[in-house]
């Protein structure tokens, strides 16, 4: 009897639950089978998203939403017979902390970019010399043909250090947390790429592309995104290994041996990784490429979620929340008022404010106790929103090494490491944040690609 083929996924976060229920899905559609098993370190599938309940609050320790723009994610619920759970977020007025007060962002911004000229005139983020410099982007000519610059880089030459400072850097940041000095654009923001050159200039460009009505952007489930990551769970029949950490792979015989830190091991014709990529160098340590990939280290960035009771918190400026300029000393480098952007999460009489802390070169406040994270981000938040004694309880969670930073050369550099894969690995597959996107819409893109690939190789 011929043996059936067995796949091994590395990593159960979202891009590796996608992956297994994408190549299920296909064997449902099919008459192939395969043996598929899926192995995660940690105690609990999930990876980043992990929503805790408390209380009566639904309080997410990493990701909060997911954008709706993005289909993969949006399709993965209703998949999952999960769309009567869908909430779109409360709209409402964002604002950028400098000098310790809020302000406006200007209005119709794209990616902080403005479409008008007058929101930008009479913006109070940027002095007079700020703003005349970001006009001169509808004078000075566009950028000369490049494949790759920093975004940092783009978005100054256009519009000026000022404007990405205080405008441009905090609304990035809060998905990168990066060095936008050192982040690729054409990894992170193509869609700039030429934009200046087609639309006349990047004023100009952002008006065409701002969607014409405004609407929610982003979307979660009622009961917490843990509840996407349960379904999956619940609805996957293969093999599901936790506390199983895989420590080496090595080629055997056209095969691929894994061999896990409990002393067992696994011999599998093709593997999805959709574990960290310095965590796959790690394993296959002879791909050149991934080490390159990998020179830069991920940030690490926490969240802080405290609860109140509604008489002790005045909200001063009426909005869901702020991000800090990037000058601005504050410990937290954002703020979601939680209770007004996702009321399901937060009983009635109660608020929920979440902090994010940690950004590019400015970690160490990982390394601080829960008492001191809180208390510093309590004392950022006192600038700004009238709080009147500790919260009720609150949640730190530290996520080491949690943001990919896509250096410039990023895609180029990921063509190679394909190259290289499909000569010297074949069926070895690279998925997830670290390379094609950080947002969960992207990742379970990468997860549903990985598969099909990797299903139609084993078909041959
Ligand atoms: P992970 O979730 O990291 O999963 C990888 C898994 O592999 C982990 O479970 C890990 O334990 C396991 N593993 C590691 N090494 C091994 C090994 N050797 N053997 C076996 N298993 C191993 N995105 C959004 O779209 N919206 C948001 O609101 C949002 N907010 C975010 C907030 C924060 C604080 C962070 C950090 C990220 C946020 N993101 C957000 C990004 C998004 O959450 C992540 O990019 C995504 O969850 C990554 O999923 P993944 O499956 O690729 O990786």
């Amino acid at each position: 009897m011929v043996e059936r083929k067995h796949v091994a996924i590395i990593g159960g976060g979202i891009t590796g639950l996608s992956a297994a229920f994408r190549l299920q899905k296909m064997m449902e559609e099919t008459k192939e089978t395969f043996n598929v098993t899926i192995i995660e370190s940690s105690d609990r599938f999930g990876g980043k998203i992990e929503t805790i309940r408390r209380e009566g609050f639904t309080i997410e320790r990493g990701p909060d939403s997911f954008l709706k723009r993005k289909k993969e994610a949006l399709e993965l619920v209703e998949e999952l017979g999960l769309s009567d759970q869908l909430v779109s977020n409360n709209m409402g007025k964002a604002y950028i902390l400098k000098n310790r007060k809020l302000h406006s962002i200007p209005e119709s911004s794209f990616m902080g970019v403005p479409s008008l000229l007058k929101p930008l005139l009479d913006s109070t983020l940027l002095s007079e010399d700020g703003k005349a410099r970001a006009l001169n982007d509808l004078f000075i000519p566009p950028y000369p043909p490049f494949d790759d610059m920093s975004v940092g880089d783009f978005f100054a030459g256009r519009l000026g250090q000022e404007m990405v400072d205080d405008i441009i850097n905090p609304l990035l940041s809060g998905i990168y947390a990066g060095d936008l000095y050192k982040l690729s654009l054409r990894a992170t923001l193509p869609q700039f790429i030429g934009l200046e050159n087609r639309a006349g200039s990047l004023i100009l460009g952002a008006k065409q592309a701002l969607p014409k009505k405004k609407t929610s952007q982003f979307a979660t489930l009622k009961k917490g995104l843990s509840s996407l990551v349960d379904r999956l769970v619940e609805t996957i029949r293969f093999p599901m290994l936790k506390n199983t950490c895989v420590t080496k792979i090595e080629k055997m015989n056209g095969r691929y041996k894994m061999s896990f830190k409990n002393g067992e091991a696994l011999v599998v014709d093709g593997v999805i990784f959709t574990i960290p990529h310095e965590k796959t160098q790690e394993l296959m340590s002879d791909c050149p490429y991934l080490k390159q990939l990998s020179a830069e280290p991920c940030t690490s960035v926490g969240t802080v979620a405290m609860a109140f009771d509604a008489s002790q918190v005045t909200i001063q400026k009426e909005g869901t929340g702020f991000v800090a300029s990037n000058k601005e000393p504050s410990t937290i480098t954002a703020a979601t008022y939680t209770h007004l952007k996702w009321p399901h999460t937060t009983p009635s009489g109660k608020v929920l404010l979440r902090c994010y802390v940690g950004k590019a070169g400015d970690e160490e406040i990982l390394d601080e106790t829960d008492e001191t994270i809180i208390l510093k981000s309590l004392n950022n938040l006192k600038d700004v929103v009238d709080i009147d004694g500790q919260p009720e309880f609150s949640v730190v969670t530290r996520l080491r090494e949690s943001m990919p930073q896509y250096v410039v050369g990023h895609t180029q550099l990921l063509k190679k490491i394909e190259e290289t894969l499909r000569h010297d690995y074949p069926r070895v597959y690279l998925a997830g944040a670290s390379y094609d996107g950080v947002g969960l819409p992207d990742c379970i893109r990468q997860g549903n690609d990985a598969a099909k690939q990797l299903f139609n190789q084993l078909k041959l």
